[in-house]
């Protein structure tokens, strides 16, 4: 006899309900995003004893992927179950050269180009899918600004699930190229990406899209929670303890609060000591709408219509923009925001000085790192993590006008000599 999979696997299943981070009022878990009362964004919540009773040696001799932390997650603690690529356990970086450059004493690149498809989305999306499966929903779909697309058709394809994605006609070339190999509909919409969002909001209002789940829309509260993943990763790699100082890149700002949530999670259940950190937040010039309400002291964020080459964070008007602020300004953090130039030199000076080539999410998230250090926001003593979220070779037009040979030669010892090579 032969078993189906290996039961001895399923971990208990923490989360119990759906929280209105507006109001507080509590549903029971289900497909369902928005607060009956107050129509606030829902969060999902967990019974505190069953977080409580994961250990560190259980995570440690669990797989390395997301799922070594499904006793914190609310989808995927069968594996059977999964709709998943397994991403994470990414490399933690230590960035001795770039910290030297920029006068810091410790600092880490959490480098998430290391995932499937070369970003961060594959958690949010192996979490959201899995739990749209336990849903019942038959269809995948999402709204993106490239990595979700690239990440939402590669799982589909994984698990032989119709999807349909949906994204700005403009974006980069090589983002439709690595969303439209894996099959499925991928929809180009002439319009920017909070354009495509509202479609999105009201195809779900449609016939026939009762079976379809938008990985960011109906079922937001379940992959919001993936995000989580990449602070728990931090923390057990950097010897299970919390860094002082974090900078995370915001598109919405769900990351940021979820990197957030998992460090206090990871503190309020012991499995690091409750040590104070600090969360730094990182947008481009080109769409600064939570940036610029932090530097104007408000939480009232107001929507902007994004440019540049940041367009992975090309999110004008971000859901989570409220939470964000909120988690910055508590953590006594600080927001900046960064041009195309200050882009570009960030890519350069982490791909000369780490090996690493990040999107143009991660120029933005070393150039605000410097930027804020500058300006003192930043303290250089501290122990410090940037999260990469992003692989270059997705965004190479960003950087191939500099990116040159520097020499180009004939096939000559002579034309090699001329050059100064020898
Ligand atoms: C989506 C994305 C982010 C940020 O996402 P949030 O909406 O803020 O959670 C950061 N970096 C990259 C490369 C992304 O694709
Ligand atoms: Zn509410």
């Amino acid at each position: 006899m032969t078993l189906l999979h290996d039961t001895s696997r399923i971990v208990p299943a923490p989360a119990d309900r759906l929280v209105c981070r507006n109001c507080g009022a509590q549903f029971p878990l289900g497909p369902q995003h928005a607060c009956h009362d107050c129509f606030g964004p829902l969060e999902v919540g967990y019974d505190r004893d069953a977080l409580a009773s994961v250990t560190r040696a259980q995570i440690e001799s669990g797989p390395a992927s997301i799922w070594r932390y499904a006793g914190l997650l609310p989808a995927g603690q069968d594996p059977a179950t999964r709709v998943t690529l397994d991403p994470g356990m990414t490399p933690l970086v230590r960035a001795d050269r770039l910290a030297a450059e920029l006068g810091m004493r410790a600092l880490w690149v959490k480098d998430d180009s290391a995932n499937p498809t070369h970003s961060f989305k594959d958690r949010v999306v192996s979490v959201a899918l899995s739990a749209a499966r336990a849903l019942g929903f038959a269809r995948v779909a999402c709204a993106s600004t490239g990595n979700l697309a690239n990440s939402v058709a590669a799982h589909a394809a994984r698990a032989g699930l119709p999807s349909l994605v949906l994204v700005p006609a403009d974006l980069e070339p090589s983002k439709i190229v690595t969303t439209a190999v894996y099959g499925g509909a991928l929809v180009a919409v002439d319009g920017s990406y909070d354009e495509v969002n509202r479609l999105c909001s009201e195809l779900l209002e449609s016939d026939g899209f009762e079976d379809t789940a938008f990985v960011n829309i109906n079922v937001r509260p379940y992959y919001a929670e993936g995000s989580k993943t990449l602070g728990y990763e931090v923390a057990e790699q950097l010897g299970w303890r919390l860094p002082a100082q974090v900078v995370v890149p915001m598109a919405s700002g769900s990351l940021l609060t979820k990197v957030d949530k998992a460090f206090r999670e990871l503190a309020s259940i012991g499995l690091v000591e409750d040590t104070p950190y600090a969360v730094f937040g990182a947008q481009s010039a080109g769409c600064n709408p939570i940036s610029a309400a932090f530097a104007a002291g408000t939480d009232v964020v107001r929507p902007v219509r994004p440019t540049g080459i940041a367009k992975s964070l090309n999110i004008g008007n971000p859901a989570d923009g409220p939470y964000a602020l909120d988690v910055v300004r508590r953590s006594s953090g600080a927001i900046a925001d960064v041009t195309d130039e200050e882009i570009r030199d960030g890519i350069a000076l982490l791909a000369r000085t780490t090996g690493i080539f990040a999107e143009t999410a991660g120029g933005v998230t070393v150039a605000v790192l410097r930027k804020l250090l500058a300006a003192g926001a930043l303290d250089p003593a501290a122990e410090t993590v940037i999260l990469n979220t992003g692989e270059g070779l997705k965004t190479v037009d960003a950087v191939s006008g500099r990116a040159v040979p520097t020499h180009t030669i004939a096939p000559s010892l002579r034309a090699a000599e001329q050059a100064g090579l020898c």
